[in-house]
C-alpha cells in the first residue's frame, strides 16, 4: 500500500476494488512507514467501501492498526442515504478521553508538595483491569440514571461543580442514550467500576505547562507558562466493552439482512436508520455517558489529593473524548448532510466560532487534547476552520510497539528507575503494565502534533511536561 503525496502533510490512497471513496492519510513521510507497517493503511482502505461513506476515508498522524477500523481513522456515513454505523469504528472503549485540568498554582511553588500529591494520588486512584471505582452504584436502576446523565448526573450527586460540565464536550451527556439497549452483563461489569482508571493505556498525569505557542488562546483556556496541570484518560471500563461485544455480534448476524457486505468481518455494521443500527446507536451513547462521568468522578479524586496535599483548586479546561460515533451536520459538496461520523482515536476539533462551543470559547475555538506518552510531552491544540476532516483531529502519538513488543524489550523496574531519573514521579499498578507503555513503544509526539498542525486539522496551543504519573 503506497499512498500518492498530495502535500508534505496529507497523502492519498485512490480508489480501487471496493472501495467507494478514497482514502486519505495525514501525516508526514517520515509517520507514514510507521503507520504503513501495521496494516493501519489497509483498514483505512477497507473502511471505505462502507455503505454511505462520504468524501473520504480519514487517518490522523497517529493511525495505527485496529479492531476493524484502525486508530486514528474518521469516517462519516450519510444517515440519509443508506449510511451504516459500526462498532469497529468506536472501538471496545467507548467514549474514551482525556480531561484537562489546569491548577491555581506553578510549578516552581508546587515541588515541595509533589512527592506527597504523587503519594496520595497513587492510594486513591482506583487502577489496574478488575478493580472497583471510587463510586459504587446501588443497581440498575440508578445505573440507568448514570447511563442517561453522564457526567451531568455526576455532579447531581455532588461529584463535581456545575462549571465542569459547561467546560465538556456535549455539556457531559449525549442526548441520544437509550440505557434499555445496554445488556445485564454490561450493566453488572459497570456497577462497581465507576472512578477507576482501568489499564495501562489510562492513567493520571501531573503536568506543568512546559512552552506556549499562543498566548491568547492559553489564556482563553486557563492556561499560562509553568502552570501546573492533571490530564486523565480513560474510558468506559468494562461496561463499554460488554457494549461493543453484544452489538457487534448482532451486526454481525444481521448483514446478510441488510444485503450489506464488507471486507473484514471487523467492521460489522448496520444503517443508521435500522433496528440494529439505532439500538447501537442508544447503546453507544450511554456507554459514553458512563465514559464522562468516569472522568468526573476521577476528577473529584484530584480535587481531593491536591486540596489535602496543598490546598490548591482545579478547573476543568476541557473533556474530550476520542471513540465516538455522532450524528452530525456537515457540508458535503456545499449541501448540509446529516452525517454518522465515527472518530476512533481521534478527538472533535470544533473551530473558533462553531455554534456547539461553550460560550467563553468560541472566540478561542475548542481544546484539542493531545497526550503524548508519560515519559515525553503532551500538547493543548485548537480547532481550526480549514480542518477538512469533519472537524477530527488525533488523539495522541499512537502505538508504534504492541504491548508483546514492548514486553520483550523492556522491564518495568528499569523504566521506573530512568523516568525517576527524569525527575518524573512513577506510581504504576504493575511492573507488566508501566513497561507496556514504555515511551518507546509510541511514535514521536512531537512529529505527530506537527504533523496535525501542518496538515490543518488542529493549532499548537501549549506543550504539557510531565510531573508524575499514575498508571493504571
Ligand atoms: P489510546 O486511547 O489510544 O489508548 O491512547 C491515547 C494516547 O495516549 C496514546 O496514543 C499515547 O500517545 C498517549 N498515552 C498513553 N499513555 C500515556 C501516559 O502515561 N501519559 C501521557 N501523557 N500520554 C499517554
Ligand atoms: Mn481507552
Ligand atoms: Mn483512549
Amino acid at each position: 500500500m503506497t499512498p500518492v503525496e498530495q502535500t508534505p502533510f496529507r497523502f492519498r490512497i485512490e480508489r480501487r476494488g471496493v472501495m467507494r471513496v478514497p482514502g486519505v492519510v495525514f501525516a508526514t513521510r517520515e509517520l507514514l512507514p510507521q503507520a504503513a507497517g501495521d496494516m493501519a493503511l489497509e483498514q483505512v482502505a477497507n473502511v471505505a467501501a462502507l455503505p454511505g461513506i462520504v468524501r473520504a476515508s480519514y487517518a490522523m498522524p497517529d493511525v495505527h492498526w485496529g479492531y476493524g477500523f484502525p486508530i486514528g481513522g474518521v469516517a462519516a456515513t450519510d444517515v440519509d442515504a443508506g449510511g451504516v454505523i459500526s462498532p469497529g469504528g468506536v472501538g471496545f472503549d467507548i467514549s474514551c478521553g482525556v480531561r484537562l485540568l489546569a491548577a491555581d498554582t506553578d510549578r516552581g511553588r508546587f515541588s515541595p508538595r509533589l512527592r506527597t500529591l504523587m503519594d496520595i494520588l497513587g492510594d486513591t486512584i482506583p487502577r489496574g483491569v478488575g478493580r472497583g471505582g471510587l463510586w459504587k452504584l446501588a443497581g440498575r436502576s440508578q445505573m440507568e440514571k448514570l447511563l442517561t446523565g453522564g457526567a451531568e448526573y455526576a455532579v447531581e450527586r455532588g461529584h463535581g461543580v456545575p462549571r465542569d460540565l459547561v467546560r465538556c464536550e456535549d455539556h457531559g451527556a449525549l442526548p441520544e442514550a437509550d440505557p434499555s439497549q445496554v445488556g445485564q452483563r454490561a450493566v453488572d461489569r459497570g456497577l462497581q467500576q465507576v472512578g477507576s482508571l482501568g489499564a495501562g493505556n489510562h492513567f493520571l498525569e501531573v503536568q506543568a505547562v512546559d512552552e506556549v505557542y499562543d498566548t491568547d488562546t492559553a489564556a482563553a483556556f486557563g492556561l499560562r507558562p509553568g502552570q501546573v496541570c492533571v490530564m486523565i484518560h480513560c474510558g468506559s471500563r468494562g461496561l463499554g466493552h460488554q457494549v461493543c461485544t453484544d452489538h457487534v455480534r448482532v451486526m454481525d448476524h444481521s448483514l446478510r439482512a441488510y444485503g450489506i457486505s464488507v471486507p473484514d468481518r471487523q467492521l460489522a455494521c448496520a444503517p443508521v436508520v435500522s433496528p440494529p443500527g439505532r439500538d447501537y446507536l442508544g447503546a453507544m451513547a450511554a456507554a459514553a455517558n458512563y465514559g464522562r462521568a468516569n472522568r468526573q468522578l476521577l476528577t473529584q479524586a484530584a480535587r481531593h489529593a491536591f486540596a489535602t496535599a496543598a490546598g490548591v483548586g482545579l478547573d476543568l479546561v476541557y473533556d474530550v473524548s476520542h471513540n465516538t460515533a455522532k450524528i452530525e451536520t456537515h457540508d458535503v459538496d456545499g449541501v448540509p448532510r446529516r452525517l454518522c461520523v465515527h472518530r476512533k482515536g481521534a478527538t472533535l476539533a470544533l473551530p473558533p466560532g462553531h455554534p456547539n462551543l461553550p460560550e467563553d470559547l468560541t472566540e478561542a475555538g475548542q481544546p484539542v487534547l493531545v497526550p503524548g506518552t508519560m515519559g515525553t510531552a503532551s500538547y493543548v491544540m485548537v480547532g481550526t476552520p480549514e480542518n477538512d476532516a469533519f472537524l477530527s483531529a488525533c488523539h495522541g502519538a499512537g502505538r508504534v510497539w504492541s504491548r508483546h513488543q514492548a514486553l520483550r524489550r523492556v522491564r518495568g523496574e528499569q523504566l521506573r528507575g530512568e523516568m525517576e531519573a527524569h525527575g518524573i514521579a512513577v506510581r504504576p499498578s504493575s511492573w507488566r503494565g508501566l513497561a507496556e507503555e514504555t515511551p518507546d513503544a509510541y511514535k514521536d509526539i512531537d512529529t505527530v502534533a506537527a504533523a496535525t498542525e501542518g496538515a490543518g486539522l488542529a493549532r499548537l496551543v501549549v506543550r504539557l511536561v510531565p510531573l508524575g504519573v499514575v498508571k493504571g
